[in-house]
């Protein structure tokens, strides 16, 4: 097999940790912890080895029956809203759904194959799933990390779980906006909803167990964005700061400010800042809003800024669509949703990056098909090609753990964060 390497992006990738990435972003920090390197590294050992056997024209060892250190789980392809900068808008409200009690054996089966964590997320409103509330309880009785990201139509489901939350699971509420009139707009919820309403539940859950961190997402939209060709999205650069005044002053923990994705025609989520108008102008205005936000942090109130948002003001995104030939985050990270398995989030609802069926890991005979067709997906999945112009927030560990596969670098043990999210 031909080296899969990029010198200039190892070189450039395997530092200690990448210097512009958030904690919860840098994903190398993350794998580097010592409750997680050690599958990292075994996984390493074993594409040495069977790239070696490879090249000698020989079959390789097989992989052994590894589930994902974390999974995004898509309890439901159903919501209640109608958000015209929806990501996932092509798969929503599939009539596809999972058999519970299978569902509940394949998260045993992975925890005993070393899940770690899971995140409870859509493709979906995951609190509109009627087991909502006993997936999460099963999730925790298996010593799982637990994280919902949730449009916020249905805090007093979570609320309801929220006893069962420990520090280190998170909670994070998709909102997008400072007003209730912005808000309305942007997602179009079916009954009637406000900011408001939704702001007000956060404080009641939060006395009740401050332990899980709550946060407030804000995807950032600028003119000219759009979901699709001729699918216009709101613009909401200038209530950032109302948002973050609101998020600090309603109890959240932060909020998380991200840029606008958009899907291309295959499929990808990719973010495509040339779509806005006067683009330097936007990024500078968006900075002077994130500036300003910023003054509103308090200790127990943090304005996180994702990946990449640094990367769109820095101009330098392409460097972020460069992956080596095998993405090694297939293994370590999966979706699981009502219509299969995946290998990414960028590509969740995706023929190509499909790994196999919704119980792929539902007994003995599906977990074997999974182990196979993951091994399967990584030699498939030509990531330099597929993502090519996705801006993969994966970069970094990729070549991190490339570097080690093809030229033998050790895999340093970090810090322990307690995250096991990925
Ligand atoms: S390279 Fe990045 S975008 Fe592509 S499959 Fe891997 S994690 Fe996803």
């Amino acid at each position: 097999m031909s080296s899969t390497t990029d010198p200039t992006s190892v070189t450039r990738s395997s530092s200690e940790t990448p210097r512009r990435v958030a904690p919860t972003h840098d994903f190398t920090g993350k794998l580097r912890q010592p409750s997680l390197l050690p599958r990292v590294h075994d996984y390493v050992v074993w594409q040495r080895e069977r790239r070696a056997a490879l090249a000698r024209g020989e079959s390789g060892p097989a992989m052994p029956d590894w589930a994902p250190l974390s999974i995004n789980l898509d309890l439901t392809t159903a919501c209640n809203y109608r958000c015209d900068h929806c990501i996932d808008w092509d798969i929503l409200n599939s009539p596809i759904k999972y058999d519970y009690a299978r569902l509940e054996q394949s998260m045993t089966e992975m925890a005993a194959r070393g899940l770690r964590s899971v995140i409870l997320i859509g493709g979906g409103e995951p609190t509109v799933y009627p087991g909502f509330e006993s997936m999460v309880r099963h999730l925790k009785s298996l010593g799982l990390q637990v994280a919902v990201v949730t449009n916020g139509s249905r805090m007093e489901r979570i609320h309801a779980v929220i006893d069962c939350f420990e520090k280190g699971d998170w909670i994070r509420l998709s909102l997008d906006s400072g007003s209730n009139e912005t808000f309305e707009t942007m997602h179009k919820p079916k009954q009637k909803i406000t900011l408001d309403e939704i702001c007000a539940a956060i404080q009641p859950m939060r006395a009740d167990n401050p332990a899980p961190l709550v946060g407030f997402s804000y995807v950032i939209v600028w003119e000219g964005a759009e979901r699709e060709e001729g699918v216009k999205v709101v613009e909401n650069i200038d209530e950032i700061v109302m948002a973050t005044k609101r998020a600090r002053d309603a109890g959240f923990s932060y909020i998380s400010l991200k840029p606008f994705l958009t899907r291309r025609p295959d499929g990808a989520e990719v973010m495509d800042p040339e779509a806005a108008k006067n683009l330097d102008a936007t990024v500078a205005r968006i900075r002077a809003a994130v500036d300003e936000a910023k003054t509103y942090e308090t200790d127990d109130f943090k304005v996180v800024e994702s990946i990449n948002l640094r990367v769109l003001e820095q101009g330098d995104w392409r460097e972020f669509t460069h992956q080596p030939r095998t993405c090694h985050m297939q293994l370590l990270r999966q979706v699981l949703t009502p219509l299969g398995l995946f290998n990414c989030p960028a590509h969740r609802g995706v023929d190509k990056a499909m790994i196999g069926p919704k119980d792929s890991w539902a007994g003995e005979s599906e977990l074997r098909d999974a182990v196979q067709s993951t091994e399967g997906i990584l030699d498939r999945f030509d990531a330099s090609h597929e993502c090519r112009e996705v801006t993969c927030l994966y970069h970094q560990v990729n070549w991190w753990i490339e570097d080690a596969i093809e030229n033998g670098t050790e895999l340093d043990a970090g810090v322990e964060r307690y995250d096991a999210f990925l």
